[in-house]
């Protein structure tokens, strides 16, 4: 007989984790099926931050900015050691194209969907300081505001909510790739699930099986029968680099040549400098920094840093793939603009009755655990009742 399990999980990223802590919370049975490491994808390549979206107000999605600020407080509560506010600066110059009275018009509106806490509140940095700003360049500079959001170790936290989920007493099997699954038909409490795990099938039965692959999300689908109707998706990839140096004031971000916001970061002692958005229609695990992006990224580097005028080397870098709603738009490594599409997470059920698939797609380290919650919620009537362990709101991490 296959063992059976209230939920199966497939991906451990910061969703997969996610989904697993807040079931294990509920008391749940789960079991987490990963092919590769905790966050060997999009989890361990984001920009690192836990922030409530400044520039998502733009698209008017302020209902998100609202979200991911609440969700924000709750982890540099529960994660301090993982989670830490930091100052970040804006420089507005001559041909900045967010003017000084947009951003303080933006900086207020955020302020006040965060509550006019402290650590949503805004300044004007006075002029008089801007020489201690990590050699900013002052040539032309018109006004520096500076407010806080938080930055983390993404993979580390992904770590950390699996940690989570393991000590209430979710399973994790790594390599563990899914290979298949039937879902249950007529009556059929479970689905059969089949998975590779050192070099041998194994099959495992679930009543609901939770799709968290991240940008693999349509490759699981297809492997599924009968067929789950997809959602249409863009994969979006965003390069980061890390080069030498170290800022000691906090985070940059400043506006690119083609106007997209990039931040320029303190990491691990180093720089960090990202993102691109490029179009992407291959194979997810073989997604690279491009050339284009790498130059594209150094180049706003010295534009607002000129001591990396005279060139740097890069130490590292990274891509990920966001999922995002598709536009039916954009070449292969293609630059895009995709800030004006909606960042919040889809959760997709097989059936609206009675899931026996749940699909995420998209969605923000950010909101990870407001998601697992939301997934709980829509599964509630599907997955037994258990006796409750704990709530994810209290769940101390790292
Ligand atoms: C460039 C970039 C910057 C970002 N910056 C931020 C940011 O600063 N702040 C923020 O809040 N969000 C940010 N995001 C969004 C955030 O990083 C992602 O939404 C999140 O990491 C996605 O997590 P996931 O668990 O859905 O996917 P993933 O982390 O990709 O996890 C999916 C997992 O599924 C596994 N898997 C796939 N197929 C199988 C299979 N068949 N069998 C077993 N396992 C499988 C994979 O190995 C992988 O580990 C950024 C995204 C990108 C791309």
């Amino acid at each position: 007989m296959a063992e059976s399990y209230d939920l199966v999980i497939i991906g451990s990223g910061i969703h997969g984790a996610g989904i697993a802590q807040a079931a294990a919370a509920r008391g749940l049975s789960v079991l987490v099926l990963e092919q590769s490491g905790i966050a060997s994808g999009t989890s361990s390549r984001s920009s690192k931050l836990i922030h409530g979206g400044l520039r998502y107000l733009e698209s008017g999605q302020f209902s998100l900015v609202r979200e991911c600020l609440r969700e924000r407080a709750l982890l540099l509560e529960l994660a301090p050691q993982l989670v830490k506010l930091q100052p970040f600066y804006i420089p507005v110059y001559r041909d900045t194209t967010r003017r000084p009275w947009l951003l303080r018009a933006g900086l207020s509106l955020y302020a006040l969907l965060g509550g006019l806490q402290p650590a949503v509140r805004f300044r004007r940095v006075p002029s008089g300081l801007w020489q201690n700003l990590d050699g900013l360049d002052t040539a032309h500079l018109q006004a520096v505001f500076q407010y806080s959001d938080a930055q983390t170790d993404d993979a580390a936290l992904t770590r950390a909510v699996m940690c989570s989920a393991q000590q209430m007493g979710a399973q994790l099997k790594i390599p563990a790739t899914f290979t298949g699954a039937r879902l249950g038909q007529d009556g059929e409490r479970d689905s059969i699930i089949e998975y590779r795990h050192n070099g041998q099938i194994e099959t495992c039965a679930a009543t609901v099986l939770v799709n968290a692959a991240g940008p693999w999300v349509q490759q699981v689908l297809g492997r599924i029968t009968p067929a789950p109707a997809q959602l249409g998706i863009d994969l979006v990839q965003g390069t980061h680099l890390v080069v030498p140096g170290t800022l000691t004031q906090g985070i940059y971000y400043v506006e690119a040549e083609d106007k997209r916001a990039v931040f320029v970061m303190p990491w691990q002692g180093n720089t960090l400098v990202g993102t691109t958005e490029s179009a992407y229609h291959g194979d997810p695990a073989a997604v690279r920094p491009l050339p284009q992006e790498q130059a594209y990224l150094l180049r706003t580097l010295a534009r607002y840093f000129p001591h990396y005028r005279s060139g740097q080397p890069v130490l590292a870098t990274m891509a990920g793939l966001r999922v995002l709603p598709a536009s039916g738009s954009g070449t292969e490594g293609g630059a895009l603009s995709v800030n004006a599409r909606s960042r919040e997470t889809v959760l997709h059920p097989d059936q609206q009755d009675h899931p026996r698939l749940l699909t995420v797609y998209g969605g923000k380290l950010t909101t990870y655990r407001l998601t697992a919650e939301r997934v709980m919620t829509r599964l509630a009537g599907v997955l037994p009742v258990r006796k409750v362990v704990a709530d994810t709101r209290h769940l101390k991490l790292g």
